[in-house]
């Protein structure tokens, strides 16, 4: 049996950095008033069809979409903000409130598996509703320059844009439209089948021989109305308050429909052609659309496997290696074994303590100790047992094995770990 093309397991070796990034993730976020919110995997396919559009790419061909039982036609999610804003609604959190949630969780899309893009990937979504101004733009994309310097991660830039208003984009659609059917031996066969539905698409696609064209595309700047110019005007200026660094990037559109004004994308150079981490904007129409009052809202999704990607060439995190590896040696130390690792547990939450299983000889108990990584080795035989002892080694030095009463454990390990700086602390 094998995965299902384009879907990863994380090993162990991989999960240490897993871990430290959503822990690092969630302490930002909460650093800025950022609530979990925890959504379902499945939703109705009209869901993502009426939000993220009938013209893009994930409705037109990436959803896994299957019938339920009962005929119901269901998708499992390709992105989170669709059902943030239906559980907003579902639950009454939008009327006259503010609100900043995030999410995460792994995504489905069919698409072309490659390095750095995955059928099955994970992401992490902060959303932010009722707030119309640029105050929140700025704030929302400090945390995410918060949180690359958090993690260590340098050479991540940021490009911004603005998508204007319905009238603006709708106005900006004709025009590309027609720029881009006068020059439609041009363009290639995709962008072709784009170019009726959503002439904006063109603006992504990565095709080189597309590039000069697009290059020579209007840009959207002079379809914008008043306010719209005030708001990216007034995020320029928070941001360059800040000291963060942006470029303005006018061909940015994003590939999903309910975006307007506001949209970024944080992008490094070092994953190669799948360099976008992390990507977001305002959708201030889509809870109206929904049937919710009009409700100002911005957000962005963090792509979990490129940042990891990322991690990966920096050093390791703090390794998950064990402190102490318990040796139980027949059938009589078992009961003893199983009682002073709970009781060690007990007495520190964040001791790593792995207890022989199955058996094996000293010998073989020894070598699964070394091969663990432990700081030390707690040592059970028939012997220690009679005489309520326990033997106690420190694995990375040459010297002797220690024998103390089993009712000074505790205290004699504690000891030990502390001097090689690890869980001081009192005991329980
Ligand atoms: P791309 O242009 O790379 O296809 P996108 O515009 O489709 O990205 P969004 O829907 O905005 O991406 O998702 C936000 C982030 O999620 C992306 O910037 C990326 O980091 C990540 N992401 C999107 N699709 C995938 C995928 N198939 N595999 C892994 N990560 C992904
Ligand atoms: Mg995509």
């Amino acid at each position: 049996m094998k995965a299902v093309r384009g879907m990863k397991d994380i090993l162990p070796v991989d999960a240490a950095r897993w871990r430290y990034l959503e822990e690092t993730v969630r302490t930002v976020l909460a650093s800025y008033g950022y609530e979990e919110i925890r959504l379902p995997i499945v939703e109705h396919t009209d869901l993502f069809r009426r939000s993220i559009g009938e013209e893009t790419d994930i409705v037109e061909k990436e959803m896994y979409t299957f019938a339920d039982r009962n005929g119901d036609s269901l998708s499992l999610r390709p992105e989170g903000t669709a059902s943030c804003v239906r559980a907003g609604l579902e639950h009454g959190l939008f009327h006259n409130q503010i609100q900043r949630l995030w999410y995460a969780g792994p995504m489905f899309r069919h698409e072309r598996p490659q390095k750095g893009r995955y059928r099955q990937f994970h992401q992490v979504g902060a959303e932010a509703y009722g707030m119309p101004g640029a105050d929140i733009d700025a704030e929302i994309i400090c945390l995410g320059a918060r949180l690359w310097r958090k993690l260590g991660l340098a050479d991540i830039r940021l490009e911004i844009n603005t998508l204007g208003d319905r009238e603006a984009r709708a106005s900006y659609r004709q025009a590309l439209f027609d720029y881009f059917s006068a020059h439609v031996d041009e363009i290639d066969e995709d962008s072709k089948n784009r170019l009726p539905g959503n002439p904006l698409r063109l603006l992504d696609s990565k095709h080189p021989a597309m590039q000069d064209l697009i290059g020579r595309a209007p840009s959207l700047i002079g379809y914008l109305n008043p306010e719209s110019e005030r708001h990216f005007t007034e995020l320029r200026g928070l941001l360059d308050a800040v000291g963060i660094r942006y470029s303005v990037n006018p061909r940015l559109v994003r590939g999903l429909d309910y975006y307007n004004r506001t949209v970024f994308e944080w992008v490094t150079q070092r994953l190669g052609a799948q360099g976008t981490i992390c990507a977001g904007g305002r959708y201030d129409g889509l809870v109206e659309q929904f049937g919710g009052r009009p409700t100002p809202a911005i957000g962005f999704a963090l792509g979990l496997e490129r940042i990891v990607a990322l991690l990966e060439q920096e050093a390791a995190p703090e390794a998950t290696r064990p402190h102490v590896y318990l040796i139980a040696v027949g059938e009589e130390a078992a009961a003893a074994a199983l009682r002073l690792a709970e009781s060690a547990r007990e007495a520190w939450p964040g001791l790593r303590l792995i207890a022989n299983c199955g058996g094996g000889s000293f010998k073989s108990q020894f070598r699964r100790a070394d091969k663990s990584q432990a700081h030390v080795a707690l040592i059970l035989g028939a012997e220690e047992v009679r005489q309520s002892t326990v033997g106690i080694k420190a694995l990375e030095e040459e010297g002797e094995q220690m024998t103390v009463a089993q009712r000074d454990l505790l205290d004699c390990l504690g000891e030990l770990l502390a001097r090689r700086g690890i869980l001081v602390g009192p005991v329980n």
